[in-house]
């Protein structure tokens, strides 16, 4: 009698902490919508991954030119869908941060994304601390010496929560990918989805091309943001060098609100 009870309330016990994570989950959770009428507030964190000199003497010389890229491509890629907007993505560097963000799990199980999802919410809110709130999107960019095997892990955009987990190399050369790979995610926080193959990591064509009806199609020139690559020939393609050499798809346009039926006749 005695034991049904205890086990009882272990299970109502266990019920409310379950009710609590959801809880804590959805309120850190929040998704903005965007509709372009403003500009997307951008913050970038750069943070000092491995902790090397060279690492922290390239992130402390870091700036807002050193993002300027990313706003000058929405700009230029808005023109060309006639956002009525001059400015579309405004980018502003946050503080150097020290600690790196909770690691994502490989292949996790349901409770363990949830987990990892509270915990990199709390660490968000942790870094920005209470002068924050303003930002639409958080990016925050971990920088890696050259060299050091950590900077090609994989980055992700989220599109609950608005945050970008970008890894990258702490090089001048290099900038011109981070913020390639920067807008890639940035772009999934507004809606956008991957054109490219998950197996081969090839674009996808039409969707994931810059220039899908290009005669003849291969050597493609440039790199649809979410197709992520330049096809160079059917079996090579290569990251761009910078965001010069990128675009934004219809496809993608479509998926952000930049394109579609409501936005093209404006009565
Ligand atoms: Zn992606």
């Amino acid at each position: 009698m005695q034991r049904n009870s205890l086990l009882g309330w272990l299970r109502v016990f266990l019920l409310l902490v379950l009710v609590a994570i959801l809880a804590l989950y959805l309120l850190l959770s929040s998704t903005r919508s965007v509709d372009w009428l403003d500009p997307v507030q951008v913050r970038i964190y750069p943070i000092n991954a491995d902790g090397r000199d060279t690492t922290r003497r390239y992130v402390e010389r870091i700036d807002a030119d050193s993002f300027s890229d990313i706003e000058t491509f929405f700009s230029r890629e808005a023109y060309r869908y006639r956002l009525g907007l001059k400015t579309p993505v405004q980018v502003e560097v946050a503080p150097l941060i020290e600690s790196l963000p909770p690691q994502v799990p490989k292949q996790a199980s349901i409770v363990e994304a949830l987990w990892w999802a509270i915990k990199m919410r709390l660490w968000v809110w942790w870094q920005d601390g209470w002068q924050a709130g303003d930002a639409d999107v958080r990016i925050f960019m971990s920088f890696y010496a050259p060299g050091n095997p950590q900077g090609l892990q994989h980055s992700l955009g989220l599109q609950k929560g608005n945050i970008g987990l970008v890894n990258g190399y702490a090089d001048a050369d290099r900038q011109g990918i981070n913020n390639f790979v920067a807008a890639h995610e940035l772009l999934h926080t507004l809606g956008a989805s991957d054109k490219y193959d998950r197996e081969t990591g090839k674009p996808l064509w039409p969707d994931g091309f810059a220039d899908p009806v290009k005669e003849p199609l291969f050597p493609q020139q440039r790199a649809e943001i979410m197709g992520g690559r330049v096809q160079i020939t059917p079996g090579w393609s290569l990251l761009p060098p910078s965001l010069a050499h990128a675009m934004i798809g219809a496809a993608t346009a479509i998926e952000i609100g930049w394109l579609g039926p409501a936005a093209s006749e404006p009565e």
